[in-house]
């Protein structure tokens, strides 16, 4: 078997946070899904024009639907504790990568469309329009997170990043800017019954080819049926 060349880091008594780097991390954006993928889930199939109505929409239902996340953009106080506890910072020391930065560019467009004092006085309170800069970043920033959910258990107020970015995926993707790795595959699941797109016979094969590779490795005799009525135990 193959073995990965890298020293494994040594693990130190204190971790050692990286120096910040602006923007490193702003390229990194995952393919986005063909309109056809999209529009089997349900979603445009591109941008539609009026992307900026459509999502600030979206993030208003979402915030009636979730009490938590109304709860999550309003109750942040900077104290900072989540700051050094996401792995994709601690990887690519990109600050919007921290847990608290990564909120704020959701919470920055929650203040100017949701809040008194964002509307009124949105520099004061770090309200700022939804431009397609901003949507870009979201694109970016919230395609880093793995909503794992490690940064919440650090935060004295239990607020959970991936309900941020799972809800500002639901906006992108309601105004036509789904990611390929999840759409594609979701679309795929629903229409053809398996995640790789795999067409029946393809699929036979596969299990098959596979059924015969475990009785070779293992001695046992399996079955890997498909489309067959089969015993669950548990
Ligand atoms: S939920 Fe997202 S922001 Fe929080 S630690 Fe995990 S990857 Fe990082
Ligand atoms: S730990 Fe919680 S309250 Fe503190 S900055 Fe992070 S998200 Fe905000």
């Amino acid at each position: 078997m193959a073995v990965a060349e890298f020293d494994t880091p040594e693990l130190k008594e204190y971790p050692v946070i990286p120096r910040l780097q602006e923007g490193v991390m702003k390229h990194s954006q995952p393919y986005t899904a063909k309109a056809e993928f999209q529009e089997k889930l349900g979603f445009p199939g591109e941008l539609v024009d009026n992307w900026q109505q459509v999502a600030i929409d979206k993030m208003g239902e979402l915030n009636k639907k979730y009490r938590s996340l109304g709860v999550y953009l309003d109750s942040c106080v900077k104290c900072g504790a989540c700051t050094d506890k996401c792995h994709y910072y601690l990887g690519t020391t990109d600050p919007k990568n921290m847990p608290v930065a990564r909120q704020d560019l959701f919470r920055k467009v929650y203040r100017r469309y949701f809040t008194l004092s964002g509307k009124l006085f949105p520099k004061l309170v770090g309200a700022e329009d939804l431009t397609k800069e901003v949507l870009d970043d979201w694109y970016s920033y919230f395609h880093q997170c793995s909503q794992c959910r490690r940064c919440s258990v650090y935060c004295p107020y239990g607020i959970d990043t991936a309900e941020i970015s799972m809800a500002a995926r639901e906006v992108m993707d309601t105004v036509g800017v789904g990611q390929k790795y999840c759409n594609e595959i979701i679309g795929k699941a629903q229409t053809i019954g398996n995640n790789l797109g795999l067409p029946e016979p393809a699929l036979i094969d596969t299990l098959e080819g596979l059924e015969e590779d475990v009785e070779e490795d293992t001695g046992v005799k399996v079955h890997f049926p498909v489309d067959e009525k089969v015993q669950m135990y548990y």
